[in-house]
């Protein structure tokens, strides 16, 4: 661990993790004139979830509490989200299928489909002859999908971190290899987090951690429901341009696409994830992405030969109920908390970006409808 003994120790806003929900919402207040922030993170920018992710940017098969958050990052900050942050994040929008191979994914794919139609998305349920025609590489056994013609994906590295360069230009300090042990209170409020570089004092503080983020909302009384859940990506040699769609299944046992250079990154879930411990995230190809594979050529045989050049793992931080928990916390005071991003919080990051910065400097989030993800959804009913 590398520690470094930061001189300036006291801010408006101390961020906890350096993710880009924290970048993305660092780079929202600092253009709003608040760049008084200290960003805490224990290893480097991007070091969780926030770099190892499929660049997933969809909308269909949310949660309908979620896809305002998806709906507005889509229509208004993805498309020039490049320009804003001067840097390409290589955003490709030519739709998603997610794709059902039996009568019970394709009564699941109905489902959302219809829960999300109601709520105002373009998707429908199409053939699996239709979904041939769209991606005419897969395999028979798929009957049927869901069709989002606005989904799609970008470079998650790039937009991660022209977030956060951004952030750092406007004048918002981020101090890398420092570990946050816990928040403590004062005068009722949160103001103090402990780390392994001593301690920091803020006016308010954002814990944007992942799903490390519960054993520190633990020091100050707070219970996030949230586990962490291995997940496996890969990326193979170019190919020639054969799938301009993201994927994705009924089941969720992969995802992916082929990005604009050729190369296909895939990733999904293949049944040793709970076998996985800490020590093995580094090494568990041997097991993982071959059987990993085998699913995926399962739905598209012509990949069947081509070679995988690297793969790697994160923690997707799972709360309960599938989506995040973004809000002020009412029992802390001072205290707010983006975390729980399930596995598909990339997509939505520069629209959480832009509703946790208006929690912290307005109360509330006015521009996009986060109300179906507060904390106090959990509290006991009475
Ligand atoms: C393999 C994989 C594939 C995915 N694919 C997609 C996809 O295609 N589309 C999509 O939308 N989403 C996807 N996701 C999910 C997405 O990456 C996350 O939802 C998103 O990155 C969450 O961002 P975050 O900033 O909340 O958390 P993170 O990126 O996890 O950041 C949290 C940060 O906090 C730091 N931290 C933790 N504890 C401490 C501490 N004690 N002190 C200081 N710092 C600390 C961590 O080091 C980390 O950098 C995927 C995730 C994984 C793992």
């Amino acid at each position: 661990m590398v520690t470094v003994a930061a001189e300036k120790k006291k801010a408006s806003l101390i961020i906890i993790g350096g993710g880009v929900v924290a970048c993305a919402t660092a780079y929202n207040l600092a253009k709003k004139g608040m760049n008084d922030i200290i960003v805490l993170e224990k290893k480097e920018i991007g070091n969780g979830g926030s770099c190892r992710n499929a660049g997933g940017v969809r909308q269909s098969a949310r949660d309908v509490r979620e896809l305002p958050l998806a709906m507005y990052a889509v229509s208004n900050i993805w498309p020039t989200l490049s320009d804003e942050l001067d840097v390409d994040v290589e955003y490709v929008q030519r739709g998603n299928l997610r794709l059902g191979k039996t009568e019970a994914h394709i009564k699941t794919l109905t489902g959302i489909t219809k829960k999300s139609t109601d709520a105002g998305l373009d998707v429908k349920m199409i053939t699996g002859d239709e979904a041939r025609e769209i991606c005419p590489y897969m395999s028979d056994e798929v009957i049927g999908a869901s069709w989002c013609p606005t989904d799609g994906h970008a470079n998650p590295l790039h937009t991660t971190l022209g977030f956060y360069r951004k952030a750092l230009q406007a004048g918002v300090t981020f101090i890398s290899g420092v570990k946050v042990n816990g928040i403590r209170k004062y005068r009722g409020r949160a103001r103090f987090v402990d780390t392994d570089d001593g301690v920091y004092e803020g006016d308010n503080i954002l814990l944007c951690a992942g799903w490390e983020s519960r054993a520190i909302a633990d020091t100050v009384g707070i219970e996030l429901p949230i586990i962490r859940e291995f997940s496996e990506c890969m990326v193979t040699e170019m190919e020639p341009d054969m799938f301009p769609v993201m994927l994705g299944t009924a089941e969720s046992d992969f995802y992916g696409g082929q990005t604009k250079h050729g190369s296909f990154v895939m990733g999904g879930m293949c049944g040793m994830e709970p076998y996985v411990s800490e020590k093995d995230r580094f090494i568990t190809n041997s097991v993982t992405a071959p059987c990993l594979s085998r699913g995926i050529i399962k739905y598209f045989p012509v990949l069947k030969d081509v070679k995988i050049i690297r793969t790697w793992s994160g923690w997707y931080d799972v709360c309960k109920d599938k989506v995040p928990i973004i809000d002020n916390i009412s029992e802390v005071p001072g205290l707010t908390i983006a975390a729980g991003f399930c596995g598909h919080g990339f997509g939505i990051s520069p629209a959480t970006g832009l509703a946790v910065s208006e929690l912290i400097l307005d109360g509330e989030s006015h521009t996009i409808d986060i109300s179906g993800l507060k904390y106090d959804r959990f509290r006991a009913k009475a």
